[in-house]
């Protein structure tokens, strides 16, 4: 557990969410997107979206439609000195497709997509984040024991009444993005303390 990430849902959080979106050209990044995953990176903090994309057992585009999606974006960051490190997606819906919801643990807010990314990357979930615009986000991000912050882009500030009184919530990505660099201890730009063991036993 030696890396710390943020995970950060897809749609309303950092591209504008149109429904369903798997084309290049209904992709709009929300300003300060690209931004705040250049920040991120350059903190320190492996990138990782995790994307419920139920339109997938609704049968509106397929794995390979994301997928290539998802590269060109990454080509896109690039060219700003910034990437994302892993998408995990949840392609299921409760009422489509072969595996409903019951059976399915990665639909947020269930935390399946940061379990496994968490298994994959060696990530300590107690010192990362999450960012997302719905409920459910937050929901996945607290049972995975990750601090979570709603945005109030797309759903947010529709979603935010579901949220208790003590959820983070800050306007958008780039907020969300200063606030974990204001509250990340140690400090994304300096190295990790030695904590040497004080107790008496062995
Ligand atoms: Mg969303
Ligand atoms: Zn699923």
């Amino acid at each position: 557990m030696t890396n710390r990430a943020v995970f950060l849902d897809r749609d309303g959080t950092l591209n504008v969410d149109k429904g369903y979106v798997h084309r290049i050209e209904d992709w709009e990044w929300i300003p300060g997107a690209i931004d705040a995953i250049t920040m991120l990176k350059k903190a320190g903090f492996l990138v990782i979206v995790i994307t419920n994309q139920a339109g997938i057992a609704r049968g509106y585009y397929d794995e390979a439609d994301m997928t290539h999606l998802h590269a060109i974006i990454n080509m896109e960051l690039q060219k700003h000195g910034a990437t994302i490190d892993g998408f995990y997606h949840c392609p299921h819906h409760p009422e489509f497709g072969e595996v409903r919801e019951c059976e399915c643990e990665c639909r947020k807010p269930m935390p399946g997509m940061i379990d496994k990314a968490s298994q994959d990357f060696d990530i300590d979930l107690g010192r990362s984040w999450l960012v997302g615009d719905k409920a459910s986000d937050i929901q996945a991000g607290l049972a995975a024991g990750v601090k979570s912050i709603l945005v109030l882009t797309g759903y947010g500030n529709k979603e935010r009444a579901l949220l208790g009184d003590d959820a983070i919530c800050v306007t958008d990505i780039l907020a969300a993005c200063n606030y974990i660099m204001a509250h990340a201890y140690p400090k994304p730009d300096k190295p990790e303390p030695n904590v040497a063991y004080s107790g008496t036993g062995k």
